[in-house]
């Protein structure tokens, strides 16, 4: 698909059609401002018809606007399949979090987007396209994005699709395309810590956002089959090492479930452990999953957990849950949507 290939490689795939490099330009802008084909002005019929096969057919389905603001858009590919993607405003600009994966085999105890598995992953193109056609819904173009900022905090885990994902940043991220600079990209991974390694030893220097969600191994077993592979000692020991390779602060998320992590004991342990890491924990009320039993807390609680790793000299916030009315909230979002169900 044309949304895999960099500038250079459109240029080179015009070539292997027997077309001159400024088409390769012409489909790379036709594809940045996600142009349905037959948008394509600039483009003959006979050229149109020499790459349909390869254009990206991906579309914006569906798309919910909460009373906050967030608007969760439902993205449609080619073979049928659905992602969702949140689009949520902050002070400093406008964060698109996307998924990187149709479902995800995770397995983790309070999410929604692993309750049928992994479907199957997707293409840094297919990820690129979610970017593009929000930018261009919002009314943004190349030159004037209207997207700053990106978490791949959607359905799946980056780390378990790593090629794809990779390529994903390196697109999204080149002087001629979007450019969004990799500081502005966060990955947010359960803790594949063998993947963690690659991606600093590979020189990538996006945020590195960490679900911990547990003071301790056993906790942390009990919510997030991942556990069971490497440890919370592990994670760390990785994260050091991304910290020392890319000297980006790292992120933890730490969503609080009633009876399982909250209490002010957990907190004491985590802080214990992270204190002097240069770190910053980001405390969330569990999203309620309606297929699962788990329970959240309240908001108070969490400013009390919060309150607790700070005397321990970790910084923590707890972060605003937006988008929750539409079911884009973390953890909330799913790989299908049955008609008649939204
Ligand atoms: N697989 C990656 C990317 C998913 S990100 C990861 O695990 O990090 C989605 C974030 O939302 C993760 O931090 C995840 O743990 C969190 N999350 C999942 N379900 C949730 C829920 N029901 N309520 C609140 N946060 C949840």
């Amino acid at each position: 698909m044309l949304s895999d290939l960099s500038l250079l490689e459109m240029q080179e795939y015009a070539k292997s059609l027997n077309l001159p490099a400024f088409r390769g330009k012409q489909f790379f802008d036709a594809v940045i401002s996600a142009k349905n084909l037959d948008e394509v002005s600039v483009l003959p019929q006979n050229i149109k018809d020499l790459i349909e096969k390869d254009y990206p057919k991906y579309t914006i389905e569906r798309k919910f606007t909460s009373k906050d603001g967030t608007i969760k858009y439902v993205f449609a590919f080619a073979d049928g399949n659905i992602v969702e993607g949140v689009l949520m405003n902050y002070k400093y600009g406008n964060t698109l979090c996307l998924s990187t994966q149709v479902g995800c085999r995770m397995g983790c105890k309070f999410c929604a987007s692993t309750l049928k598995g992994l479907i199957r992953n997707l293409s840094a193109g297919e990820m690129l396209g979610q970017v593009l056609l929000v930018n261009r819904d919002q009314g943004g173009s190349l030159k004037e994005r209207k997207i700053t900022n990106l978490v791949l905090m959607g359905s799946g885990e980056p780390l378990d699709n790593y090629i794809e994902v990779t390529k994903f940043i390196q697109l999204v991220s080149c002087k001629d395309g979007l450019n969004i600079s990799q500081r502005n990209i966060s990955l947010s991974t359960c803790g594949l810590v063998p993947k963690i390694y690659t991606l600093a030893d590979e020189g990538f220097g996006v945020t590195l956002t960490i679900s911990l969600h547990a003071s301790n191994d056993k906790i942390r077993q009990q919510s997030m089959p991942v556990a069971q592979s490497y440890s919370i000692d592990e994670i760390i020991k990785a994260c050091k090492y991304y910290f020392d390779k890319t000297g980006r602060r790292i992120i933890f998320e730490y969503t609080l479930i009633k009876g399982v992590n909250n209490s002010l004991a957990s907190a004491k342990e985590l802080g214990q452990f992270l204190k002097g890491f240069p770190c910053h924990v980001n405390i969330i009320p569990l999203n309620e999953v309606k297929e699962r039993s788990l329970k959240s807390t309240t908001r108070e609680e969490c400013y009390a957990f919060a309150k607790a790793l700070e005397k321990e000299g970790v910084s923590a916030t707890v972060r605003r849950t937006l988008g929750e009315d539409i079911g884009g909230a973390c953890g909330q979002l799913r790989n299908q949507i049955l008609k008649g169900e939204v």
